[in-house]
Order: C-alpha cells, then sequence, then structure tokens
C-alpha cells in the first residue's frame, strides 16, 4: 500500500522527504515549476515501493504508511496523492482543490501549528 502524505505538510513543505526517497516519487520537487504554489507535497501510490525512508525524515510527522493508518480526518487526502500523480495541468489543480477543501472542512486542526497537528489527528 502506498503512503501518504497529510495535512502537516501544508505550511511545511521542506522537502526532507523528497532528498531520502530512493525512487523520486514524491512530487513537487523544489526543481518542478508546481512547487511555489502547491498546498503540500504528495506521494505517487504506484511509483512509491513502500520503504519508509520517508517517515523519519519528516520533521512534523505528515506521513502515513498507508490508506488503512490515515487518520479518518484525513482520508480525503489520500484522493489528492492518488490524482496528483496524473501529473497534467487538471489532475494537480484537482489534487490541489482538495486540499483547499480540506483547510475550509478542518479550521480547528489547521489552526495548530504544523509540527503539533498530526498529534491532533486521532482526536
Ligand atoms: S515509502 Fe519510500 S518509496 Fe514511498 S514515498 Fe516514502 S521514501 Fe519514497
Ligand atoms: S518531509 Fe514532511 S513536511 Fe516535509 S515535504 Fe515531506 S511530507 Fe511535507
Amino acid at each position: 500500500m502506498p503512503f501518504i502524505i497529510t495535512d502537516p505538510c501544508i505550511d511545511t513543505k521542506d522537502t526532507a522527504c523528497v532528498d531520502v526517497c530512493p525512487v523520486d516519487c514524491i512530487h513537487p520537487r523544489k526543481d518542478e515549476p508546481e512547487f511555489q504554489t502547491a498546498n503540500m507535497l504528495y506521494i505517487h501510490p504506484e511509483e512509491c515501493i513502500d520503504c519508509g525512508a520517508c517517515v523519519p525524515a519528516c520533521p512534523v510527522a505528515a506521513i502515513y504508511d498507508g490508506p488503512d493508518s490515515t487518520p479518518d480526518n484525513q482520508k480525503d487526502l489520500i484522493d489528492a496523492n492518488t490524482i496528483y500523480r496524473l501529473g497534467d495541468a487538471d489532475s494537480m489543480a484537482k489534487a490541489e482543490a482538495i486540499v483547499a477543501a480540506h483547510r475550509t472542512k478542518e479550521p480547528a486542526l489547521m489552526a495548530i501549528p504544523a509540527p503539533e497537528r498530526a498529534a491532533a489527528h486521532h482526536k
């Protein structure tokens, strides 16, 4: 099962996970044009080899090891990760729209500083 990036990545986006991923399946990278405007980064669900290297690298615990372990209030972002992989402008925009809707749907979570947000996922 692919790993999933969730909402502590919003506002963080430091690309520490990109630097350790052995198969370059996390996008957008800093050298991709979408990076500046992207709300967060996304894992390509078919390219991810489930190695787990990105999890300890993430300073804000944004990455879960699959859809089943992704908390209920983050499951909308599974689709964002999935859709972004298609790579065309429309798909990337749809993924970003899901994240924007997530920001609106979860105001209490989004008010928590990113480094503390994962701890609140299960509350
Ligand atoms: S689990 Fe491994 S392959 Fe998948 S995104 Fe993380 S570092 Fe990349
Ligand atoms: S390491 Fe975590 S916060 Fe940084 S870009 Fe990756 S998922 Fe986002």
